[in-house]
């Protein structure tokens, strides 16, 4: 397979999750190794060059991170394989590298282990919906074992809310597949994980269906028409004389769509992706701000409230040096274009009071001012204008 990758071609993003040592690393080397035997496109990286992951700088915070690419007969991906539990949270709450579907890696020899099921919280928590299932070292365990730990993956994928009962498991053994060994736990275990791979993890699609939302970047009023809001279309499709919400800021404002312009011509739709100028009806631009957002009527609405999850930035990530309380915590939080005063309140587990720069924890987010905020919306909040927490909303509340 040798054609060359256009630059249209979709790229699906995956990655390898599970607890420290279950073989994720090892899994990673084979997939290079086994795919680079196969077609010009992959490059076979080995566990050295992955496990000494550069790091990288995501709003704020250090994450060590590898970056591995390669292709399928199906289509191209980019693998992430971050070396610690820390580096894993941290790249999931930062959004450093969304992922459409994860490579869960569970060793048969210890079953899930409690960092299998952060993974997966975490997983669920940022958006993800699919899961693949590497049962690994199978080489060095039976086929009991093997069933068992199926059987108890499955059991937890489903309390945690994935499909449980259709995510495909493979077992194999990623030590042997990459020192090229043929038999059924070696290569052909992971070239069988990568079918399923293919087939089970679906790339997301631009959403042309979904009601329309507009983040608003900058408005402005043409003299004798009215009010014009700019931004890009992050979902859905917009048409002239549709109903809308203007969102955020305690309000939420009906109007109408009038006026469509991509590239100053005007036009009688505009789909997710395009950069768009549109005429809001009855809008004073006085009741305008940024960071408020356009949303097809009834679609969205504010809230104060929303559950996250936090990482508290270390000192040396340019945190705080003391652990923070539980509750009462109020900075300003900063999200796309706008910030706004916030309480955070934690849900540490029981007996804890304090969560450590380092950690991360759930967190109810309660906002002075009612603003939309989307899943999977990242934020930052501040101390005299110094990065101290980093997070993802994971649901609005109430
Ligand atoms: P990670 O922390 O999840 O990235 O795990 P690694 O890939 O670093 O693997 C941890 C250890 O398990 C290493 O010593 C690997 O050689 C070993 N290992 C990984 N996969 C297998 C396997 O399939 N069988 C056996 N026996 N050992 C494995
Ligand atoms: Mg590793």
């Amino acid at each position: 397979f040798t054609q060359n990758a256009d630059d249209t071609e979709t790229i699906c993003n995956v990655g390898t999750i599970g607890h420290v040592d279950h073989g994720k690393t090892t899994l990673t080397a084979a997939i290079t190794k086994v795919l680079s035997s196969e077609n010009d496109d992959s490059k076979y990286v080995s566990y050295g060059e992955i496990d000494k992951a550069p790091e990288e700088k995501a709003r704020g915070i250090t994450i060590n991170i590898a970056h591995v690419g390669y292709r399928t007969k199906a289509r191209r991906y980019a693998h992430t394989d971050c070396p610690g539990h820390s580096d894993f949270v941290k790249n999931m709450i930062s959004g450093a590298s969304q992922m459409d579907g994860a490579i869960l890696v569970v060793a048969a020899t210890d079953g899930t282990m409690p960092q299998t099921r952060e993974h997966l919280l975490l997983a669920k928590q940022v958006g993800i919906k699919e899961i693949v299932v590497f049962v690994n070292k199978a080489d060095i365990a039976d086929m009991e074992m093997l069933e068992l730990v199926e059987i108890e993956t499955r059991e937890l994928l489903t309390d945690i809310g994935f499909d449980g009962i259709n995510s495909p498991v493979v077992y194999g053994s990623a030590l042997r597949a990459l020192q090229g060994d043929m038999s059924d736990f070696g290569v052909p275990s992971v070239r069988k994980l990568l079918d399923v791979v293919d087939s089970y993890i679906t790339t997301p699609t631009r959403d042309y269906k979904s009601p329309f939302i507009l983040p608003i970047d900058n408005a402005f009023t043409v003299p004798g028409r009215g009010t014009v809001v700019v931004g890009t279309l992050k979902q859905g499709t917009l048409k002239k004389n549709a109903n809308a919400n203007l969102l955020g800021f305690d309000e939420e404002i009906p109007t109408t769509i009038g006026d469509i312009q991509i590239f100053k011509q005007s036009v009688l739709e505009a789909k997710a992706g395009e950069n768009v100028g549109v005429l809001i009806r009855g809008i004073k631009i006085s009741r305008v701000q940024t960071g408020m957002l356009l949303c097809a009527a009834n679609s969205l609405s504010v809230s104060n409230h929303y559950a996250a999850q936090i990482y508290l930035l270390t000192k040396r990530e340019g945190g705080r040096k003391k652990p923070m309380q539980a509750s009462g915590y109020i900075q300003p939080l900063y999200s796309s274009t706008w910030h706004i005063t916030c309480r955070v309140d934690l849900k540490l587990p029981d007996g804890t009071e304090l969560l450590m720069p380092g950690e991360h924890a759930e967190a109810r987010l309660t906002l002075m001012r009612k603003m939309p905020f989307l899943e999977g919306q990242a934020f930052t909040i501040r101390e005299n204008k110094c990065t101290v927490i980093t997070g993802i909303v994971t649901k609005q509340l109430g």
